[in-house]
């Protein structure tokens, strides 16, 4: 994956919350993630939508409205300025996991600006270890993960650094783009009102929750079929270069967040298909690449079919 030197990024849809010192570089932090294997169950889970989903926040999916601010916790402040600094050229994705995440957002919100009408763009939160949000608070252990309730994608950065050293999945700028474009996926639902077809809580490998999970795995496909033509603002694209070996990776990536590799690697060791909520991994490799394939976001209608893969 290989993005344009010299373009300007964005960096207005991200919030960067990860507080002093945080926005350098993520060196060395202690994540308190995998306390206890199943803690990472919640991974790219809509944990919170879950909990509190369909009500109160459902209700004023009214579509047009803008982007509500997230509501910062105490104690929480939002400071772009570090990234700002080090993400000033488009090209400094190339070498900054931080400046390709901002990237990143950037190619998915021009993509769905043009592919859905009355897309409204959305940030990114930045935090570290723990968060506050209008669905509740969040830690890292939970995963990124989309709010409905105020509209928000949530990530600790360190989760790259999770999938590489817990997951083991090979990871890199592709597989990390490809859980952004997820999350993403999760806010068009929501603007959609797809998610209110979804019974908070339902489990299993027909449920309305795997439904969801693996139609934002195919809109992340879709996102990826055009992220090398859709322009940004100055009109030319800003990722220039998606290899087979970066859908390899982040078809590496997928099988390693579907809930039977998870429940027999890092949970209980035996596979519980009752307790699914996102897919096993053969169905998210299969959605993405519907995506990926198609690049046409009707072909993700996960809820029309019997056949999930
Ligand atoms: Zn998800």
């Amino acid at each position: 994956m290989r993005y344009r030197e010299g373009g300007d990024l964005d960096t207005s849809s991200i919030q960067d919350r990860r507080g002093r010192g945080g926005g350098g570089g993520f060196g060395g932090r202690g994540v308190a993630v995998g306390g206890g294997g199943l803690g990472l169950v919640g991974i790219l889970v809509l944990v919170l939508f879950q909990v509190l989903g369909g009500g109160g926040g459902g209700g004023t999916g009214g579509g047009g409205l803008g982007a509500l601010s997230g509501g910062l916790g105490p104690g929480e402040t939002a400071d772009n300025s570090a990234l700002e600094q080090s993400c000033d050229d488009s090209g400094d994705a190339n070498t900054s996991v931080e400046c390709a995440v901002v990237a990143d957002i950037d190619s998915i919100q021009d993509y769905w600006s043009q592919a859905l009408d009355g897309y409204v763009p959305t940030d990114t939160v930045f935090f570290s270890d723990q968060v506050s949000t209008q669905c509740g608070g969040a830690t890292s252990g939970s995963g990124p993960f989309y709010c409905p309730a105020d509209r928000l994608v949530y990530i600790d950065l360190t989760f790259f650094d999770t999938l590489r050293s817990q997951f083991g999945a090979e990871g890199g700028a592709f597989p990390n783009a490809y859980v952004l474009a997820h999350e993403y996926g999760h806010h068009v639902q929501n603007l959609l009102g797809t998610n209110q077809q979804v019974t908070p809580g339902e489990t299993g490998p027909t449920s309305g929750t795997v439904r969801l999970e693996l139609q934002a795995d195919c809109y992340a496909g879709a996102w990826a079929n055009h992220a090398t033509t859709v322009p940004d603002e100055s009109g030319a694209p800003l990722i220039t270069e998606i290899t087979q070996a970066d859908i390899d990776a982040a078809l590496d990536t997928a099988g390693r967040i579907g809930d039977d590799f998870i429940q027999e690697n890092l949970g209980g060791g035996r596979v519980d298909q009752d307790a699914f909520t996102h897919g096993s991994s053969e169905q998210r490799q299969r959605w993405f690449l519907t995506g990926y394939e198609t690049g046409d976001p009707a072909q993700c209608d996960t809820f029309a079919t019997d056949d999930l893969g």
